[in-house]
């Protein structure tokens, strides 16, 4: 059979034919610079697959040159190397194998998925990109979760029956006859991968021999893009190590929960009703709090008869409910209430109202409480302010040394 593959290409092209070739020996036929201490390596033949199609370049060596990149520019395989090597020479070279099967896993898992996606609705892979974590691929209509999880079981099952994966080139004439997807516009020498009975898909990367090696797929995301759906998949060993994850996590979960294997939905609802039962006891016994301290300052604010403030203290209220009773307690007293809140050890924080008009009686005098916040904060190692109606802030002090300053 005629040899169609590496047209308008001087590299052959080892990944073609064989998908796992790890190691190989190869000429250097071209040498030049590539940026800033890079070179890019020309060779008679390669099994580096350069970056196409939605897939990232190989990675390894040839000699002691490493390989971080490859890129295809006019039909030339440029290997991007960290050192220039000698023209006409022959180097052993190694791909970076298991990064690659990872890729053949997750593409031909794409592959897969696309086909049965295709052949259950008409829609087309219009979108593919496969990095390090995750494949994404976007189907050009909208898909519902119910299409989507009957095609990934229905592809889990093929990998099962390990049906087998290859690669041709046809000619145009070949090409007329078949039914096979294609980002492009190409109609001469095109690969086509197959997974019998199942896909067949133009496309120039390496996948793996058959389903069996996919290992599983699975859909971790699906949302709206562009009126179709924009899907996330995991495969292969990527997958596996996905599972080892969650099943840790969820050993954890089970133990915090104290619940079997697969109830911990259960024992995570069981604390979301505790949590609202306890929220609820929480609002009520605020609510109880709050009318207590409010009747005991209610209770002194009638005997009052000067403009001397008012201290409360307390070690529980937040500061919705001290700034309520402030409010409560204003309306009938022209004396600024003083809200604290904390205890000795950890401080205060201060919540102090007063009548705009009015302020503070402090030291025989109305102070503005802006003013009077300064003094405050200076006195008892503080910080915070507010308005003429309403200070707010923190204090580095005991109980006694605030009754005191204000003595
Ligand atoms: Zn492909």
């Amino acid at each position: 059979m005629e040899d169609r593959r590496n047209t308008g290409s001087v590299t052959k092209r080892l990944y073609d034919d064989d998908a796992y070739i790890k190691e190989f020996r190869a000429g250097v036929i071209g040498c030049s610079p590539a940026g800033d201490k890079a070179f890019g390596i020309e060779l008679d033949m390669t099994a580096f697959f350069p970056e196409g199609g939605g897939q990232k370049s190989d990675t390894g060596r040839i000699g002691d040159a490493v390989i971080t990149d490859v890129q295809e520019k006019d039909g030339h395989i440029l290997h991007i190397s960290d050192r220039p090597l000698d023209t006409g020479t022959e180097y052993d070279c190694a791909i970076d194998f298991a990064k690659r099967y990872d890729r053949m896993q997750n593409h031909s898992a794409e592959h897969l998925l696309c086909g049965i996606i295709h052949n259950m609705t008409g829609y087309d892979n219009v979108g593919f990109h496969l990095s390090d974590d995750e494949t994404i691929l976007d189907i050009n209509g909208p898909v519902s979760k119910e299409m989507l999880k009957e095609a990934e079981e229905k592809a889990n099952k093929v990998i099962y029956e390990n049906v087998p994966i290859t690669a041709v080139f046809l000619s145009g004439d070949e090409l007329k006859g078949i039914d096979y997807r294609s980002k492009l516009d190409i109609t001469e020498n095109v690969r086509i991968v197959t997974i019998e009975e199942y896909d067949k898909c133009a496309c120039c990367a390496p996948h793996v021999r058959s389903t069996g090696e996919i290992g599983i797929i699975r859909i971790i995301d699906a949302m709206p893009h562009r009126g179709g759906v924009r899907i996330t998949i995991l495969a292969g060993e990527r997958a596996y190590r996905d599972y080892v994850y969650l099943d840790e996590a969820n050993r954890q979960y089970m133990a915090w929960l104290s619940t079997k294997r697969l109830e911990g939905a259960k024992g995570v609802e069981q604390i979301i009703n505790k949590n609202r039962a306890l929220s609820e006891d929480n609002v009520r016994l605020k609510k109880e709090l709050t009318s207590i301290v409010l009747d005991d300052l209610k209770k002194k604010l009638e005997n009052k008869n000067d403009d001397r403030p008012v201290p409360v203290f307390s070690a529980n209220f937040d500061d919705v409910m001290m700034r309520n009773l402030i409010n409560e307690g204003l309306k009938m007293t022209d004396a600024a209430i003083m809200g604290f809140i904390g205890d000795d050890e950890s401080g205060y924080k201060y919540i102090i109202g007063a009548k705009e008009d009015k302020g503070i009686l402090y030291k025989g005098e109305y102070t503005d409480l802006p003013g009077f916040a300064k003094i405050m904060n200076g006195a008892l190692n503080g910080r915070g302010g507010g308005s003429r109606m309403m200070i707010q802030g923190s204090l580095k002090a005991v109980r006694n040394d605030i009754e005191e300053f204000f003595i």
